[in-house]
Parts: structure tokens; C-alpha cells; sequence
């Protein structure tokens, strides 16, 4: 893979909630809070049908190494322990809990005893914090680098290139202290001697904020990068900080590098300051069909609805929610999706915008393969994956998709090049795992 040239494109960014302060909503009278909201194993349940909790109180333990603890966001009573169908289509165990109105927080909420870089991986893993601009890969596991010598830099991603979403832009002004703070926490237990707090240039009012509070930390720079999707892509955000091409296969740390969302890194230093883990969400409510956008902060596992409707509700019949952004985030089919530890937006768009654009015929203009951040070549995988070719999918590295969708947003025939990649990666997996088998047999 190479990246020369800054590629992507350039999508209408829609801030409306920028200049909002974030607003805490009271607590729902339910939440329903699943098992996996995070990249690996998903969470063993520890609590059962009748049990009290508090805030804070772990509920639900990390089923494997890659994995993240799970913690009730209200005090109340565990009404069920049931399975949820969850929006990208799997299912995990989710723990219903009734409100009790009173926000109690649990005994077990204390700073932890951070004394060296194992008790600190220990609190990170404690916190419960995932990659919250929505990647949701368990910060712990990243962080647990064994040999710290292996980091060049910590990025932190403030990018937030997504069109609508401002709950990073939010947390970077309204819990800057904290980020600042995170970051000496990893300088000191993780010996870090270079932090990048890397932010797109149109939100200059985050980026003199950061300068503001890091000013005094010699490790610390805060850097400037143009507006273009998909800036705030790990693999997009590494070359164009850094100049390192991550290759096929590897992972940041592969090349010297950890990336860390902003919001990520407030939420870290709050635990280690307070013993609070991550319980609540900051989230974008905005689109076409949405009355007053806001930014709400809401309990995990308060339902999508009610947090809408906190923010005042929708304007017109809803057609289609989207929970995460308009380029990369997922369609809902029920109003009442519970909130995630990854969901930083819920997006409710009017018939005109959310009826599809009807595709026609490739006109082989290139124009997606200019655009690609990752040098793929959108066009031609789909014709590979239509003709069912493996092998062909394989020579065109789908694998290196990053499901942007900046290939499709400029496409002049309204390809759905996304959906395919998606599916070219299901085909490819079957094709070789097809080739392992063969291989075995002989
Ligand atoms: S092929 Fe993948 S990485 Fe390239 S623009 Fe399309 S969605 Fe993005
Ligand atoms: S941008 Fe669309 S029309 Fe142009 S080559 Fe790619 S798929 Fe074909």
C-alpha cells in the first residue's frame, strides 16, 4: 500500500452542534445494556434478575483478553438478563436494568492505585474505555505494548472528519483538562516522550484549546490537518501525521504508533481521577428530520428514542436513524437501540434524504480510485466480486478497505462499491479459508 497523495474527499461537514454545550439528560426509566460493545469477546454477565446496582457497579466481566468490562450506567433492580439483537446484526446477552431514579454510585467506584505500567494496563482495562469514536478496540489491549521502548508517538485523534458528529469537538472544549491529563498520565506509565493531538483546521476554537492546556507539557504538540474525509481514519491519520505506511496485516504499533480518539483519553483520565468508569456517552443528535440538534450526554443503554426525544424530538415522520455518521455509521431498524459505549451520534433523516440514489451503470470514469485513501480500486472489485473471483479480490487488497465510503459518495452512478467491498471481504475469507482446506487434504 502507498499513500502519496492526500486522498479522500471533501464532504459537507454539517457542524450544526458545535457551538452547543453538551447537555446531561436525566436518567431513563430503563436501560438495556449489552454484553458486547466492543471489538472481541463480549463481556460474561455477573449479574442476574433481581439484583441491585449502583452506577459503577461492574456487571458484566471481560470474556477474554480482548475484551472490556461492562458496568451498570444507573442504580435500580436487573429486571432480565435477556439476548439482544444488536445493530450490526449480531446478538449478545444484555442486562435490563429499572431505574430507580436515585443515580446511586456504587462502593466499588475509587481511583485506582496506579503504582507501575502493569497496575496501570490494569486500571485502563478497569475503566471499561474502548476506542470511542467508534472503533470500540479495548484500550487496554492496545496500550499493553509489553516493551514501551516500541512507541515512537501516541496519537491522539481529535480528527472527528465525520459530517455532523461534534462529541469529540465537545469534549475537546468542554474536558480539555482531562485530555491534558490523560496524556501526562501515558507519558509517565507508559514513558512516552511524544504526543500528537492531531485536529482538523476547521475547528480552530479545539485546537487553540488543546494549545491552551498542553502549552506547559514539552512532550505535547498539537497539530493542524486539513479537513478531508476520511482524516480520522487510523490508517489515514498515522501516514498523514507521521509519514508511516502501515502494512498489510499489521497494526499501529507495528510501525511505532498508538492511536487513541480524544474522548478515549478524557474518559481514561476520569477514571484514574475519580474511580468513575465509563457509565455515559456524549452524543450528536442531529439530521433532517431532527426538531433542535443537540449534543446529549446519555446513559449507556438508554434507548436511542428517548435520547432523541430528550433533545426535542423529531420534526417530520423519520425515515431512517443512523447511529454513528452519514459515511460510516448503521442503519437502525428499531428506534429503540440502546446507546453503546461507541455510539457517538444518532442521525434521523426525512424521506428526500434517506431515500438511496438509483445506481446505474460504472461509466469507468476512475474517479473512485482517485479517491480512495487506501490506493484500492473500488471499480474493479466489484467486477471481481461479481464474477465471484477470489483470487481477483485477493490481488486487489479488499482486505485494505476501511469501509469509508468515500469511493461511493463520489461515485457519478451511485454505485453501492461500500456494500460490496463489504460483501468482497466476506468472499474473499471463504475463498481462502477454501485454499487452507484444499491445502489440508493434501
Ligand atoms: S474502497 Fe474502501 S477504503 Fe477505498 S474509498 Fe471505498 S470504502 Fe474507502
Ligand atoms: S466512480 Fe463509479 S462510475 Fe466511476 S469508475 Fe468508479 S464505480 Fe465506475
Amino acid at each position: 500500500m502507498s499513500l502519496k497523495n492526500l486522498h479522500g474527499v471533501h464532504i459537507p461537514h454539517r457542524k450544526n452542534t458545535a457551538g452547543m454545550e453538551a447537555l446531561r439528560m436525566p436518567p431513563p426509566a430503563v436501560v438495556t445494556i449489552p454484553m458486547s460493545m466492543h471489538i472481541g469477546k463480549p463481556a460474561n454477565c455477573i449479574v442476574k434478575a433481581g439484583d441491585h446496582v449502583d452506577v459503577g457497579q461492574k456487571i458484566g466481566e471481560p470474556g477474554g483478553f480482548v475484551s472490556s468490562p461492562v458496568y451498570a450506567s444507573v442504580s435500580g433492580t436487573v429486571k432480565k438478563v435477556e439476548p439482544l439483537l444488536m445493530f450490526m446484526g449480531a446478538s449478545c446477552q444484555a442486562v435490563v436494568i429499572e431505574s430507580d431514579g436515585a443515580m446511586t454510585v456504587s462502593p466499588e467506584v475509587k481511583p485506582p492505585e496506579i503504582t507501575d505500567y502493569q497496575s496501570f494496563i490494569n486500571a485502563v482495562r478497569d475503566s471499561g474505555v474502548v476506542g470511542l469514536g467508534g472503533a470500540t478496540f479495548p484500550t487496554a489491549v492496545k496500550l499493553d505494548v509489553k516493551d514501551t521502548s516500541r512507541i515512537q508517538e501516541i496519537i491522539f485523534n481529535g480528527a472527528e472528519c465525520e459530517g455532523y458528529i461534534t462529541s469529540d469537538h465537545r469534549t475537546m472544549l468542554d474536558r480539555a483538562e482531562e485530555i491534558a491529563a490523560g496524556a501526562r498520565l501515558l507519558e509517565k506509565w507508559l514513558d512516552v516522550k511524544k504526543i500528537i493531538i492531531a485536529i482538523e483546521d476547521n475547528k480552530p476554537d479545539c485546537i487553540a484549546k488543546m494549545k491552551e492546556v498542553t502549552a506547559s507539557d514539552e512532550h505535547v504538540e498539537v497539530r493542524a490537518l486539513p479537513a478531508m474525509y476520511p482524516q480520522g481514519g487510523e490508517k489515514v491519520l498515522i501516514y498523514h501525521v507521521t509519514g508511516k505506511v502501515m502494512p498489510e496485516g499489521k497494526l499501529p504499533i507495528d510501525v511505532g504508533s498508538i492511536v487513541m480518539n480524544v474522548t478515549s483519553v478524557a474518559a481514561l483520565a476520569h477514571y484514574c481521577a475519580t474511580g468513575m468508569p465509563l457509565v455515559e456517552k456524549c452524543i450528536t443528535v442531529d439530521g433532517s428530520a431532527i426538531k433542535e440538534p443537540k449534543n446529549v450526554i446519555a446513559p449507556i443503554g438508554t434507548a436511542s428514542l428517548e435520547v432523541i426525544e430528550f433533545a426535542g424530538g423529531f420534526k417530520c415522520e423519520p425515515k431512517k436513524l443512523v447511529m454513528g455518521g452519514p459515511m460510516m455509521g448503521v442503519a437502525q431498524y428499531d428506534l429503540n437501540s440502546p446507546v453503546t459505549k461507541g455510539t457517538s451520534a444518532l442521525l434521523a433523516f426525512d424521506e428526500k434524504e434517506a431515500r438511496p440514489a438509483e445506481p446505474s451503470a460504472c461509466i469507468r470514469c476512475g474517479g473512485c480510485v482517485d479517491h480512495c485513501p487506501m490506493n484500492l480500486m473500488p471499480c474493479e472489485i466489484e467486477r471481481a466480486y461479481e464474477k465471484k473471483d477470489g483470487a481477483a479480490l485477493k490481488a486487489l487488497k479488499v482486505g485494505l478497505c476501511i469501509e469509508c465510503g468515500s469511493c461511493a459518495f463520489q461515485c457519478p452512478a451511485n454505485r453501492p462499491l461500500v456494500q460490496v467491498n463489504k460483501l468482497s471481504k466476506t468472499m474473499l475469507r471463504d475463498y481462502e479459508n477454501a485454499l487452507k482446506e484444499k491445502e489440508a487434504k493434501k
